[in-house]
């Protein structure tokens, strides 16, 4: 019961990945809640919601520095529905979402990151991925698409490919949304049996499901491998959507504000001009 104490520290600090760590997602409790009640959840992410909305007009006023979210986890860890909650809060036009999916064949006759590059966001802009380069070393190692030797390699690319963005200006925030598996079992029965849900669902889902294991390890290892003090992972309990929005929004918040986004000064003479 550390209740009071985590509320003060806070997600960012809490669900941080310290680099060089070892991560155990099996004995992760995706159903945590960190002393926080569900009761206050409206009230809480409609506060996390409006800082985010006022901190993203700061930023793309200021067209000074480029944020990318980055947004992994399995099947029905609510990587789309995270996404749907956080970037209602932006101005759609300052917030490039991009969806990674099977690499076409144009870009699989590049290097796995050839298609990535071309989406970091710019300036000014908050870029979120669902999924991302980091496929290349879950999917493309669950299956096999790649030799071992090949995939094994990407972490210090990637390691060094978002070095280099950080280098350049771009914040980098990657969250892990962690399910369990008998979550994951409700949410792909709750797709069968809602109509509105059930184009969401495929046969494929289950085989995957059956990977689970594989796709655990795969998942703890690039956490080990991949979080750094300049690209930090976030592992979110995603078992509760309220928790999950909750947390998602105030480390981008938390974030956001260590940038300090100010709205540029007016130009010399404007202020109190009258408008005729
Ligand atoms: P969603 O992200 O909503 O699940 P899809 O059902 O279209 O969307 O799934 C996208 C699929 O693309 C996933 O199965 C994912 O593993 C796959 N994918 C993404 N990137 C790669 C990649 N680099 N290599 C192989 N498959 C990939």
């Amino acid at each position: 019961m550390a209740s009071r104490k985590d509320r003060k520290r806070g997600f960012r600090e809490l669900l941080a990945v310290r680099p060089g760590s070892t991560v155990d997602l099996a004995t992760f409790d995706a159903g945590a809640t960190f002393g926080r009640a569900k009761e206050d959840a409206e009230t809480d992410l409609a506060n996390v919601l409006a800082r985010l909305a006022d901190l993203q007009g700061r930023l793309w006023a200021e067209a000074k520095h480029p944020v990318l979210v980055v947004v992994q986890g399995i099947d029905a860890a609510g990587k789309d529905g995270t996404i749907r909650v956080i970037a209602g809060a932006f101005n759609p036009q300052g917030t490039p979402v991009t969806s990674f999916k099977v690499p076409s064949p144009v870009e699989l006759a590049h290097d796995y990151l050839w298609r990535v590059h071309a989406h970091v966001p710019g300036k000014g802009e908050i870029g979120i991925f669902n999924r991302s380069h980091y496929e290349d070393v879950l999917v493309v190692r669950v299956h096999e698409l790649a030799p071992e030797e090949r995939w094994r390699k990407r972490y210090a690319h990637i390691r060094d490919f978002e070095r280099m963005l950080t280098d350049e200006g771009v914040t980098i925030v990657k969250i892990f949304l962690a399910i369990d598996p008998d979550e994951q079992r409700e949410r792909f029965q709750e797709r069968v049996d809602d109509p509105a849900k059930r184009w969401k669902f495929s046969f494929g889902d289950l085989e995957e499901r059956k990977r689970w294991g594989d796709y655990r390890k795969a998942f703890e290892e690039m956490l080990e491998e991949t979080s750094t003090e300049y690209a930090p992972w976030y592992v979110v309990p995603a078992n509760r959507n309220w928790l999950r929005n909750l947390a998602v929004g105030e480390i981008l918040a938390d974030t956001l504000d260590g940038l300090e986004p100010a709205y540029p000064p007016a130009a010399e003479g404007v202020e109190g001009t009258k408008v005729e």
